[in-house]
């Protein structure tokens, strides 16, 4: 990887702050917003002038880029017949379209889940069996790879780098910065994930490779759930003559189409208990005042924010107790931690953060009136 000059870098590290602060702010808002019809974007994996995996997987005459399109056509059909149902695809033919505007398609759409089609490759014939990951750190050195391959496909675009915010296929390190956008996704990215290779291997037999977690740029870059399955080696042959038939490919696609209608089952259902959970908001404790000392510096550590009221028990809360609530502009805000001691509120803010609120920070008070932390700090120093 090039290195870039230091003002560019600061750059992007806080662009990327600013990016994930807005998607992880809110997360139970995110979870609550209601919505007509739900869009899954289906995306074939590779096409034009990228084959897929090659030149490992065509010995057999078998092409990555063909198997992948004609089974997401087949899932987009059979979810199509749902009205409540909305199919956005990446291609639809033999095109190439590069990762960014893969995730930009899907982002535009406001999907509420990404599916990514792809077949596998390994130096040796014997593998087999269908894997779907979810974007993550490589656990290990197979899984990197199967992310190195996929990824690979940014070479064929001579700004790469410069795209992909200097991003290094061939380097481990690289993909750390990569989790970053997803984690606000990932139960629900595994959630997903777990639905459809439990399909592959109760409906169809198929071997559970199981849910893996890897660096796949494809993945990056989607503001939603987002999934990459592995439907089968081309490199086996008999798993790529299966894969290369009318009756694999229908196969293959039910259990996917048919996953994807048990995760969004299991969504409305987790939505009605949510619905069920904001209606009891009578019992929450709320801020209190601070009534004594009006101008004294307190500080607290924001959790979250939403738009409709969540109650704040545990189970709402990644397991923390004693949060409080407090109605701020069009916002319910959520926090912990109410005093004048900043150690003290490091040490709540670490807590936050090791629960997984990621983006949990500090927020400072004079009496009721938020006011800047910098101007807090000055004032308790
Ligand atoms: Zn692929």
């Amino acid at each position: 990887m090039r290195s870039k000059p230091l003002h560019k870098r600061i750059y992007l590290r806080v662009l990327i702050v600013a990016i994930s602060f807005v998607f992880l702010l809110n997360p139970l808002h995110a979870q609550s917003a209601a919505k007509k019809n739900f869009v899954v974007v289906l995306d074939a994996g590779h096409g034009g002038k990228d084959p897929g995996c090659d030149p490992n997987c065509n010995r057999y005459g078998f092409y990555e880029k063909k198997i992948a399109l004609s089974i997401t056509l087949k899932i987009g059909k059979l979810l199509e017949q749902y009205n409540d149902i909305e199919v956005v695809y990446t291609r639809t033919s033999d095109v190439y379209v590069d990762l960014l505007k893969r995730a930009n398609i899907a982002n535009k759409s406001d999907a509420d889940l990404f599916i990514s089609i792809h077949c596998d490759s390994f130096t040796s014939s014997k593998a087999y069996g269908a894997g779907t990951f979810v974007l993550g750190l490589h656990a290990n050195q197979r899984n990197f790879e199967v992310a190195k391959r996929e990824n690979s496909v940014i070479f064929y675009e001579e700004d790469y780098e410069k795209k992909y915010d200097g991003f290094d296929p061939n380097s481990p390190e690289s993909v750390i910065s990569l989790t970053l956008m997803q984690e606000t996704y990932s139960n629900q990215s595994i959630e997903a994930a777990d639905k459809i290779q439990k399909s592959f291997v109760t409906n169809l037999g198929r071997k559970d490779r199981t849910v893996k977690q890897a660096g796949f740029v494809v993945l990056k870059y989607t503001y939603m759930p987002s999934v990459l399955v592995e439907t089968g080696f081309l490199t086996n042959k008999k798993e790529g003559v299966y894969l290369n038939s009318k009756k694999g490919q229908g196969e293959m696609s039910n259990a996917i189409a048919q996953a994807i209608i048990n995760y969004k089952q299991s969504l409305e259902e987790g939505v009605v208990n949510q619905k069920l959970i904001n209606t009891d908001t009578n019992r929450n404790p709320t801020v209190k005042p601070v009534r004594e000392g009006r101008n004294e510096i307190r500080f607290r550590v924001q959790l979250a924010a939403s738009k409709k009221p969540i109650e704040t028990k545990p189970y709402n809360f990644k397991g923390i107790k004693n949060v409080m609530r407090s109605k701020e502009g069009g916002f319910f805000k959520y926090y912990i931690g109410n005093t004048t001691s900043y150690k003290e509120i490091q040490r709540e803010k670490n807590r936050a953060r090791k629960a997984g609120f990621n983006t949990a920070f500090i927020v400072s008070f004079r009496g009721n009136k938020k006011i800047k932390l910098s101007e807090a700090l000055d004032a308790v120093r």
